[in-house]
């Protein structure tokens, strides 16, 4: 493929509206737009993930060299910015949605169960203003939350220890779909916004986190304006219909698999069950694999294995050897972006460091006289010269890194 066929465009500068390095050299090495959509080259990008991911399955991920995290449903990306957030353990790789991900919840000391008992308590409609005012830790609170479901306009009451987040998807799955109850339907079933509790509801379906049976004596909603109630207990004062894990994860909470504490990650996702997203891919392969003078993309990652480039010379047509040089690799399997532009060796120096392909190969006037040309892996700070005749050896991708490796003048 030729650099102009492609219309490559290279940038001096990240784009203003770059938020992460990996998409500010996709645009800078002309693979995207700064408006985020895929030039030629990109789309061609695309295209060799997506072949090599046919050809690679399972190992796909791991052949293109990116650290990813996920389960047997989903595989993501840890990202400044992502789109969605995944709890994740590093220590035994439990990853999930944030919203779904399981902990291991912490249990306090089992106490004696001590009597109901009604307390004034004005202007405590929050957790936070209630644990305050009682001199209470959050976790001896209770958290009560109300729904309406979409199918039947059934009443949902939901409750979670104070210190804890309920989570409206882990609540769906459990009651299907729901939204916000109205003030109309609180009062219709016996309860009092900010003074909340499950304690003698009319018609309410009850949901409790299976913490809740476990922590006795919390202070709880009155249902009536302006109190609660101290030492509510599970099973004694109020049952449920459904006890299951409700809440959300946090960093920091224990892994469900191993206890060590799990942290929370912005991430994107690269797969879902057996959906691929090939951009997402692409900007996690930029991320991950880059220095400070463009990508360095893996070689099983990259879209072409070699930047073939000619140096104008005075005496020789270095572009016309160059032609063959493209023709005959081409002949051999190996993938070549053929930079035919006649500009000056630095700009292709540069735009070869930014699209980041394996290595780059200069045809030069000197070195041909020698019978040489020379070969640069993006990642090295050296050149090596390589004999023509053994350029004219090749026969497979794969002969072009053994040269790399063995052949060093
Ligand atoms: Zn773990």
């Amino acid at each position: 493929m030729r650099f102009r066929e492609l219309h490559i465009e290279t940038q001096r500068q990240a784009p203003s509206n770059a938020r992460t390095d990996g998409f500010a050299f996709l645009v800078r090495a002309g693979y995207l737009t700064r408006e985020n959509v895929l030039t030629l080259l990109g789309e061609y990008a695309i295209k060799h993930l997506h072949d090599l991911q046919s050809k690679l399955g399972d190992s796909f991920f791991k052949t293109i060299d990116l650290a990813a995290i996920g389960n047997d449903n989903e595989v993501f990306f840890p990202i400044k910015f992502g789109s969605m957030e995944a709890a994740h353990c590093s220590t035994c790789g439990y990853t999930d949605r944030v919203e779904i991900a399981r902990f291991r919840k912490k249990v306090f000391s089992s106490e004696e169960q001590l009597p109901l008992e009604k307390v004034l308590t004005p202007d405590c409609n929050t957790i936070e203003s209630l644990a305050n005012f009682l001199g209470v830790p959050k976790e001896k609170t209770a958290k009560a939350l109300m729904f309406t479901r979409l199918s039947d306009n059934q009443f949902i009451f939901a409750v979670v220890r104070g210190d804890m987040q309920l989570s409206e998807a882990k609540l769906k799955k459990l009651a299907g779909d729901v939204r916000p109850a109205t003030a109309e339907e609180i009062t219709k079933s016996g309860a009092a916004a900010g003074y909340a509790s499950p304690i003698g509801l009319k018609n309410a379906l009850i949901l409790v986190d299976d913490l809740i049976p476990q922590s006795g004596n919390l202070v709880a909603g009155a249902n009536e304006l302006g109190h609660h109630l101290k030492n509510t207990n599970y099973g004694r004062d109020y049952s449920a219909e459904i006890v299951d894990d409700l809440v959300q994860v946090k960093a920091g909470d224990a892994c469900p698999n191993c206890g060590k504490p799990l942290s929370v990650l912005a991430v994107e996702p690269i797969r879902e069950q057996n959906e691929f997203y090939f951009e997402n891919i692409l900007l996690a392969l930029a991320e991950s694999h880059h220095d400070d003078k463009g990508l360095t993309l893996p070689k099983s990652a990259a879209p072409f294995d070699v930047y073939l480039m000619h140096v104008p010379g005075k005496e020789m047509d270095t572009r016309l050897k160059a032609e063959e040089f493209h023709q005959s690799l081409q002949e051999a399997g190996i993938s070549v972006l053929f930079d035919d532009r006649d500009e000056r060796a630095g700009v292709k120096f540069n735009d070869a460091d930014l699209i980041g392909c394996p290595v780059r190969m200069t045809v030069g006037e000197k070195n041909l006289k020698d019978e040489m040309v020379e070969l640069k892996p993006r990642k090295e700070k050296e050149n090596r010269l390589i004999s023509l005749a053994s350029l004219t050896c090749l026969t497979s991708e794969a002969g072009l890194w053994d040269l790399l490796t063995n052949e060093v003048i």
